[in-house]
């Protein structure tokens, strides 16, 4: 029942173009920004108003910081990289938010081998906090546990996301990855897309497994080094 992710070939061409317009967008931005904390309370009327001005702000800023991780890393920025050191940090920062939700982050290393990948880290970091993110909406306050999976399979390592949410409908998983789907009141559709994307660059695959009330897994393999 598993199903490849693919991240569409011209993605690099938009990525850029999308990451150029959003750098344009940053500046003006973080201007009005300041500018709405520099407005004090003088007007209390205005007060309902500035608040909804300061949230609509820092949703264009989220959308506009999604964008700007489209760019293509430049090749120096790669090293060889310890996958499980990678994830461990990764799940120190996402626990921040496990914690709040009841939900408990488990890494199941499979493998006593040191496992070496050829990664420009924070992007890789951005993938399995995007997908550790969708785990725990997926699962909001049911309490569980988000298991990652990490083994050797040949010359490659095989990274797994399994999650006890709400799952996908099979229909559903097609629009997995296409640019602003989103089934949240306040996502923005794009961590997917872009983390196939990173992905991609890495030469590396995502495959989606999804059972509506019970639960996803998500696998990133990656070649080693
Ligand atoms: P966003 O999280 O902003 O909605 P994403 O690209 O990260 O955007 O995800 C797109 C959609 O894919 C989500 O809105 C959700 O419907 C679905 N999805 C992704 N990961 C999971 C998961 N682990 N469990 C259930 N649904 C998921
Ligand atoms: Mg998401």
């Amino acid at each position: 029942n598993e199903k490849k992710l693919r991240h569409s070939e011209q993605l690099s061409v938009i990525g850029e173009l999308a990451a150029g317009i959003a750098h344009e967008i940053r500046n003006p931005l973080t201007s009005l920004m300041g500018f709405l904390q520099l407005l004090g309370a003088r007007d209390k009327n205005a007060e309902p108003y500035k608040e909804i001005m300061a949230s609509e702000l820092e949703r264009i800023n989220l959308i506009v910081n999604e964008l700007l991780l489209l760019s293509k890393p430049k090749e120096y920025e790669y090293e060889t990289t310890n996958i499980v050191h990678l994830l461990r940090t990764v799940i120190t920062i996402a626990n921040t938010q496990a914690i709040l939700h009841n939900i408990e982050i488990s890494l199941k290393i499979e493998d006593n081998e040191e496992m070496l990948i050829d990664c420009e880290q924070n992007k890789l970091k951005q993938v399995f906090l995007n997908l550790i993110k969708n785990a725990i909406e997926a699962m909001e306050d049911h309490n569980g546990v988000i298991t990652i999976a990490v083994r050797k399979k040949l010359d490659k390592v095989e990274i797994s996301f399994i999650d006890q949410g709400k799952g996908i409908p099979e229909e559903k998983i097609e629009n997995l990855g296409k640019r602003f789907y989103t089934t949240k009141e306040d996502g923005t559709g794009l961590g997917l897309m872009i983390s196939m994307n990173i992905i991609g660059e890495h030469d590396g695959e995502m495959y989606i497994n999804s059972k509506l009330n019970v639960g996803t897994t998500i696998t990133v393999l990656l070649p080693t080094e």
